[in-house]
């Protein structure tokens, strides 16, 4: 099966999304990538999650991306004797480095990082922000802050610190467990949240060790003074809008949104935009206008994929929110503006072989009309040079690692195959021409450019492009 958009859906998987029937019609409602969110659920219920999702690949024969989502080091205060308490704007609160209950003065917060961390002035936003408290006075075991926004406060509510550098890993014990089990399973992708510092993710890359693609959640300010650094590190981005929107105001989100996809694109690593997308679909069939366009925005700003989470994981319409944003791509892609926007974002051209016979591939297939751009890749790298460009027509990656195939998932305008290995330039094109036909890409007399690199399997070394009429 193909599908005729090129911008790809990541659709998060849940309680109200967890039966075998209910993850197939969401693939066929569009779904490229399945997110399982470690920070709700055990194990078993995403191992019954992912072996839902293989035997769907293996029944349907394309390949699927799992991207494991790690919760990182999510900070929250601790819990209240009596319930919920009111902060009242003016006051001042203790936070205590305590385990103990707490009340409407003094609340626990059983972070020592934290505590020895915060400075006077830094923020302290709770509950997703609603509550806003600023620090006035920080001593060994507690930080006294005073209250900005005020509001209710209740157990275990999570706190984000946007000033506050945290010498702490993003990887805790209870990731690096998750991790254990993800990389166990055989997931695609694993995304690290809250990633602050290039050195957050060499970390994770020396426990997953080239077995699954890296994704950056960028969530924190941190993270974006050192964006440059982690980009070139990580394999994919993901711009998590729900932290960042707390932790950075929400007036800079859409710049630094688009600011992160160029970055992206001229790296030539897929990026996911994420969060409140269709966020009324929780409850409702129906988008707001809003949310519609927010989607749209994405597409023209050339994001590889845009990203649903309650919407598809708990909310009341999963395969109707799922469709709704195949439609809005759809719509997208099509109108009469796309093209002109997405090709005045074009990245500026590397100056080298790679790079350059990508981007003519893009160029050749557009001047000669050729229905496919075909890739043989290994690393992958073939295949995100080509995409990178943003061409026309349908890239189809060929590539005889399943993994592979499978993290291609994710990459703008690609159709991702697992392909027998080949070892000569007449198999290669004798491949292609096999499997164009066969998946609907091209018929009879059309052309299609082939690209790879020579000698084959010798990751990113793209050197050839051939023409191929069928
Ligand atoms: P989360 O990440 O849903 O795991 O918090 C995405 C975001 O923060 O936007
Ligand atoms: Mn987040």
């Amino acid at each position: 099966m193909r599908r005729l958009r090129k911008a790809k859906i990541v659709a998060t998987l849940g309680p109200a999304s967890s039966d075998p029937a209910m993850i197939r019609q969401l693939f066929e409602a569009g779904a490229d990538v399945f997110r399982l969110n470690f920070s709700h659920g055990t194990h078993e219920d995403h191992k019954k999650r992912f072996d839902a999702i293989r035997a769907l690949e293996k029944e349907l024969g394309r390949p699927i991306a799992i991207l494991q989502d790690l919760q990182g080091p999510k900070i929250r205060v601790g819990t209240l004797k009596n319930g919920p308490v009111k902060l009242e704007r003016g006051a001042t609160v203790r936070f205590r480095l305590s385990a103990e209950p707490g009340d409407a003065r003094e609340v626990p917060l059983p972070h020592p990082e934290v505590i020895a961390n915060v400075m006077p002035g830094h923020t302290l936003m709770i509950d997703d922000g609603k509550l806003q408290l600023t620090a006035t006075e920080c001593g060994t075991d507690y930080v006294d802050a005073k209250v900005v926004v005020g509001g209710m406060l209740s157990d275990r509510k999570g706190v984000n610190l946007p000033n506050t550098d945290l010498p702490i890993s993003p990887l805790t014990e209870k990731d690096r467990r998750d991790l254990a089990f993800g990389l166990e399973l055989g997931v695609d992708w694993i995304a690290l949240s809250f990633v602050q510092r290039p050195a957050d993710v060499i970390e994770a890359q020396g426990l997953i060790n080239g077995r699954a693609g890296i994704m950056a959640k960028i969530e924190k300010p941190a993270a974006l003074d050192r964006i440059e650094d982690i980009v070139a590190l990580v394999d994919s981005v993901m711009v998590a809008r729900g932290d960042l929107g707390v932790e950075i105001p929400p007036e800079d989100v859409p710049g630094r949104q688009k600011e992160l996809i160029r970055l992206c694109r001229q790296a030539g690593k897929p990026v996911i935009v994420a969060t409140q997308m269709l966020e009324s679909m929780i409850k409702s069939p129906s988008p707001t206008r809003a949310e519609a366009s927010d989607v749209a925005t994405a597409i023209y700003d050339s994001a590889d994929a845009v990203m649903l989470s309650a919407e598809s994981a708990s909310g009341d319409w999963p395969v109707e929110a799922v469709a709704m944003m195949d439609r809005i791509i759809s719509h997208t892609e099509n109108h009469k503006l796309y093209r002109s926007i997405i090709e005045a974002l074009q990245p500026t051209p590397e100056n080298t072989t790679p790079h350059a016979v990508a981007a003519a591939a893009a160029d050749v297939a557009n001047a000669i009309g050729a229905t496919a751009i075909v890739t043989f890749t290994h690393s992958g790298t073939t295949a995100m040079r080509a995409a990178r460009k943003r061409p026309l027509v349908p890239i189809m990656s060929m590539s005889p690692d399943p993994a592979i195939a499978r993290r291609l998932a994710l990459l703008w305008g690609t159709h991702n195959m697992v392909t027998p290995e080949i070892s000569t330039y007449d198999e290669m094109v004798d491949s292609a021409r096999q499997v164009t036909l066969a998946e609907g890409f091209a018929k009879e007399g059309d052309r299609i450019v082939v690209i790879a690199g020579i000698p084959f399997g010798r990751p990113g070394s793209t050197n050839n492009l051939r023409v191929v009429r069928l």
